[in-house]
């Protein structure tokens, strides 16, 4: 491993100028203001507009309440008793073993379905243990905080939510 200078920790530099449109590029960050991508490495993707972020977090907070609300109910039209709520948490349990796996990969069950995904400030895939904190520590700072955490996405030059500060995060999407 070689030594990591605190300035190679913070961002791969970027060319001055957008190789897709051209624009004259802000310094300090890799994206494109105008048409997203990350121009250093078009290839990593665009930065995911906050729009399909909020899509993709509705997924992920509708999917398990969804899925749970369905085999409780279906259960008590068939007059289910304990069984149905072992079904229920056995179901539950292997939605958290499936956004676990997608973890791995740097998503979540929503944002897989939308074709999103999380990387680190280098370009790389976020790691399992970031998206454990981001999504399961960070994400409910940033909703304690009256939702500001969130928010703040729609303010920030490069979409990130505090989730997204505090581990130093992104969200791309592939084209
Ligand atoms: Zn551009």
């Amino acid at each position: 491993m070689t030594h990591r200078t605190q300035k190679a920790h913070t961002m791969i530099d970027s060319p001055a100028v957008c190789p897709a449109c051209n624009a004259d590029q802000l310094p300090g960050t890799p994206w494109c203001t105008h048409c997203r991508p990350y121009v250093a490495r078009p290839e990593i993707g665009r930065l995911s507009p906050p729009i399909r972020r909020l899509g993709a977090h509705l997924l992920d907070s509708i999917l398990p309440v969804g899925v749970m609300i369905l085999i409780l109910s279906g259960a008590t039209a068939f007059g289910g008793g304990r069984l149905s709520w072992y079904v229920a948490l056995l179901m539950l349990a292997a939605y958290v073993f499936v956004a676990l796996l997608l973890f791995v990969q740097g998503t979540t069950p929503g944002k897989r379905l939308l074709h999103m995904r999380v990387i680190k400030e280098t370009g790389d895939n976020a790691t399992f243990l970031t998206m454990l904190g981001r999504e399961w520590i960070g994400k409910w700072i940033s909703g304690a905080l009256l939702l500001l955490g969130y928010l703040w996405i729609l303010f920030d030059r490069e979409n990130q939510g505090l989730h997204d500060k505090l581990l130093r995060t992104y969200v791309v999407e592939h084209r």
